[in-house]
């Protein structure tokens, strides 16, 4: 096997060790954070409020972690300020876009690799691998960048920090 099929099984290797590493990660910190959550004690007493599936269920719709009817983006790419049903300003500051470019930034790079090092192991030309990677890691981060910024919305909102409140009849008319 050449060096190139070498580091490329080595690359593949250490990908799935660490997509799974990420995706347990990533099931512990909603899940504490839940566990943590100012939410949580009103949701053992009644049954109106959201469980944590309804609460992924809501993040992968990209809607309002909150009321669960209002979307989070109002086209493709735009994400709206606050949610348009309930109100909630979905994110406080400017510096949270922070979050979800590390998530975007991530998957991108993952994606990339893993292509790379699977078009190496079946043989493909070096302008095939530089071409198709590079187009996987646009595409990969591109296609989760919307559920990136909704996961984030919905860990803002279990952990508490999605407070503030839009006055929805003021601004209806104007928008
Ligand atoms: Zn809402």
């Amino acid at each position: 096997m050449s060096v190139n099929g070498q580091t490329a099984l080595a690359i593949l290797a250490a990908f799935g060790v660490i997509g799974l590493l990420a995706l347990m990660g990533a099931y512990l910190v909603i899940g504490m954070a839940w566990d943590q959550s100012p939410l949580r004690a009103n949701t053992a007493r009644s049954d109106g409020r959201p469980t944590g599936w309804t609460l992924v269920g809501r993040a992968l719709a990209l809607r309002c972690p909150r009321c669960g009817i209002g979307t989070i983006f109002d086209s493709r790419f735009r994400m709206r300020t606050h949610c348009r049903q309930c109100g909630v300003v979905f994110w406080k500051s400017e510096g949270e876009w922070l979050g979800p470019a590390v998530i975007d930034y991530s998957v991108a790079t993952a994606s990339g690799l893993v292509t790379w090092a699977a078009l190496v192991l079946a043989g493909f030309s070096p302008i095939a691998q530089f071409i198709c990677a590079s187009s996987a890691a646009l595409i990969m981060a591109a296609a989760l960048s919307r559920w990136s910024r909704s996961f984030w919305t919905l860990l803002l909102y279990i952990s508490g920090d999605l407070t503030q409140t839009h006055d929805l009849a003021k601004n209806e008319s104007a928008e």
